[in-house]
């Protein structure tokens, strides 16, 4: 009974969209009764933060952000709750035994978090996608010494994980990612150019973040999901296909050598993946929407429009070139995204701010360690920055 078959989970970004996402399946599939809290982690929210914890009793809360230390060390005084901050506090977390991490912290803050919990084992449900993007295969290494599985959280590479069979996989002729085409699918390349990041991060289907909702906007969340992709199946860049699907009702499909094209479907709710990734190999119940197809009626698919959207051409270019092209484009991605959020940038400005550190950084050597993926990034935001107007 009870207390010793729980299960130990992490949260990393607990306060995010992901995070609290995660916390509602959680507390769907039996909360305190099922599963013991090892740790959470969040950055700004200290009162969602320290309320998390105190719910589900964690052992460890941590803020990423140091200056935050003394906030939520008082949040959660007397509540025998361990508190810590900064990337070290984030390792702690990562650290701790807990069988099963959520990576839900966003950007590439996440990835050396995620990549110490990855070395000690643990099943790693990824939601950052940025881990693959910039660290590929050394991360997809990092797992494999480690010993523990990779769940894939984000939405179109949790349905390829679903309907892709491993005794299958020498037939898989390629995946097919959908995507939404977000809120300027039928846009101008004129009408986008003035638009402000509050009308880029209205998403037409998901509730999400306010990055990978302007990232979906611009498409750098679906060049970003191709990389992703590429590492988690193990495919060639010419394997994986984008087709824009506006419902989003289809999550994703891989097609095999004998014609057959499988897909997963369901209503737009990213607990449907999280919960996958919760119970895998078996599956949860959970209240997501039903899909209702004769209301549906139809579901409408189109090319993606690479000159509107330059990003799917990057991320193409940065699988072709391979080496720490990704974790350039994505720091690079990064960098533009803040310039645009704060206004100092358009949003057509930020794929033409990466395209040209993709075309000065284009001579970086393949990274042999952790430590050459981390300069590479480092390089690409200096060199992104360096292109933004001082205002
Ligand atoms: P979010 O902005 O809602 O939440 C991000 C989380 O990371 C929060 O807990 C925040 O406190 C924490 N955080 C922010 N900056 C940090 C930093 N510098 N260091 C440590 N922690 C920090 O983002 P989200 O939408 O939940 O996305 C999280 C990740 O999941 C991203 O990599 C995103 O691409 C991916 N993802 C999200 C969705 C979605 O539906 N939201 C879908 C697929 C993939
Ligand atoms: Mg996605």
């Amino acid at each position: 009974s009870g207390e010793d078959t729980r299960r130990r989970l992490t949260i990393l970004g607990s306060t995010g969209s992901i995070g609290t996402n995660t916390l509602d399946v959680v507390d769907r599939l039996g909360g305190r009764d099922r599963f013991e809290v090892a740790a959470l982690t969040g950055n700004g929210n200290i009162p969602l933060l320290a309320e998390q914890a105190r719910r589900l009793r964690a052992e460890l809360a941590v803020t990423a952000d140091e200056h935050r230390y003394d906030e939520l060390k008082t949040a959660l005084a007397g509540s025998g709750i361990a508190v810590a901050a900064g990337r070290s506090g984030l390792i702690e977390a990562a650290e701790r035994d807990a069988g099963w991490v959520m990576a839900a912290i966003v950007g590439n803050a996440g990835l050396a978090p995620t990549l110490a919990a990855a070395r000690r084992g643990a099943d790693i449900a990824l939601a950052n996608k940025e881990c693959l993007v910039s660290a590929g295969s050394l991360f997809l290494e990092a797992v494999a010494r480690g010993g523990g599985r990779l769940l894939p959280v984000d939405s179109e590479h949790n349905a390829i994980f679903q309907v892709l069979e491993n005794d299958q996989r020498h037939a898989v002729e390629r995946v097919i990612l959908t995507a939404s085409g977000g809120p300027f699918r039928t846009k101008t390349l004129d009408e986008m150019r003035h638009v402000t990041a509050d009308v880029a991060r209205a998403h037409p289907n998901w509730s999400m973040g306010l990055k990978i909702s302007i990232d979906s906007a611009s498409m750098f969340n679906k060049a970003l999901e191709m990389i992703e992709a590429r590492h988690l199946f193990g495919l060639r860049p010419e394997q994986i296909e984008v087709v824009v699907h506006p419902q989003s009702v289809i999550h994703s499909m891989v097609g095999y050598s004998d014609g057959s094209v499988l897909a997963q479907l369901g209503c737009p709710d990213m607990r449907t993946a999280i919960g996958y990734a919760l119970s895998y190999p078996k599956r949860c119940a959970l209240p997501i929407e039903r899909l209702d197809f004769a209301k549906l009626a139809r579901l409408d698919f189109e090319a993606p429009d690479e000159t509107r959207f330059p990003a799917l051409r990057l991320a193409r270019r940065a699988m072709e070139a391979g080496g720490v092209q990704g974790a350039v484009l994505n720091g690079a991605k990064e960098t533009a995204l803040e310039a645009f959020i704060k206004g100092r940038i358009g949003f057509l400005a930020m794929a033409e701010i990466v395209e040209k550190v993709m075309d000065k950084l284009s001579n970086l050597p393949a990274a042999a360690t952790m430590d050459d993926v981390f300069a590479a990034d480092e390089k690409a935001r200096q060199t992104a920055a360096g292109l933004i107007p001082i205002q």
